[in-house]
């Protein structure tokens, strides 16, 4: 059943990501990693949907997502960016594939970070984040979102790799198969990705090739 929800808050997190926080309906389940179809509640809007994840704790009070703009779309994301407090979305179906099964490493490509923030937070809210890495795929710094919050939880297990940036302590280039060599840890038996279809595909080539067994994947395409 859809859920009409007021706005909180409008923030921008990074130069082209916005944080959402909404009213949370007492009735609404979700698990962390979980997206819905949201609409806009304005004329002309309501009947396109787009999946946004929810990157707060199904717990939590009130709704939070992670939303990167495509201004140059003129879509959804774009009309976003005008929403103030007090205007309202429509949260329809809630879906999503990535759910944790267990201590893993999470690679992820810009946006496609946000099942894992939800994941993660609530790893750390319940002391068991400790072990599990994240392979964060950016083409610049600027693009990391969430990168403070990131550093503190996890430590030495956030490896950055940057693909159009050189900068001092970041890894630099794509996800190769070398790459993801570095960060295999036996004790890791899952491999969480989530990102744009190329970075998935290639990704998913080099985990096979690694010998990592198809059920040892668990996959979100953004
Ligand atoms: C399960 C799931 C969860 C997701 N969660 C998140 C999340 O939490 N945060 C997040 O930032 N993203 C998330 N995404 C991705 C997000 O849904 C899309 O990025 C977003 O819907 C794109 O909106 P838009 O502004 O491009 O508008 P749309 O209304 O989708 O598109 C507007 C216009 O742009 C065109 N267009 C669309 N894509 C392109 C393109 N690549 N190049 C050129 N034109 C294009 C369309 O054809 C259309 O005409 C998720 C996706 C999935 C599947």
């Amino acid at each position: 059943m859809a859920s009409i929800v007021k706005i909180i808050s409008t923030n921008k997190l990074t130069h082209d990501v916005l944080h959402v926080t909404t009213e949370k309906p007492d009735c609404l389940l979700f698990s962390p990693g979980q997206a819905a179809d949201i609409s806009i509640n304005k004329p002309g809007w309501t009947e396109r949907k787009n999946p946004f994840t929810f990157t707060s704790l199904p717990e939590d009070h009130a709704l939070e997502f992670t939303i990167k703009i495509y201004p140059e779309h003129n879509g959804a994301t774009n009309e976003l960016l005008s929403l103030v407090p007090g205007d309202e979305l429509i949260i329809q179906d809630i879906f999503g594939t990535i759910r944790y099964k267990g201590d893993g490493i999470f690679i992820a490509g810009g946006a496609g970070v946000t099942p894992f923030l939800s994941i993660l937070k609530d790893l750390y809210k319940k002391n068991k984040i400790n072990g599990n890495k994240l392979i964060f795929a950016n083409k610049t710094r600027k693009d990391i979102i969430a990168e403070d919050w990131l550093s503190e939880v996890l430590g030495s297990n956030f490896i950055n790799i940057l693909s159009e940036e050189h900068c001092k302590g970041y890894a630099e280039g794509h996800v190769t198969k070398q790459f993801i060599q570095q960060h295999v840890d036996a004790r890791l038996q899952y491999y969480y990705i989530c990102g744009p279809e190329p970075m998935m595909e290639s990704v998913i080539v080099n985990l096979l090739e690694l010998g990592i067994d198809r059920k040892q994947i668990i996959q979100e395409k953004f």
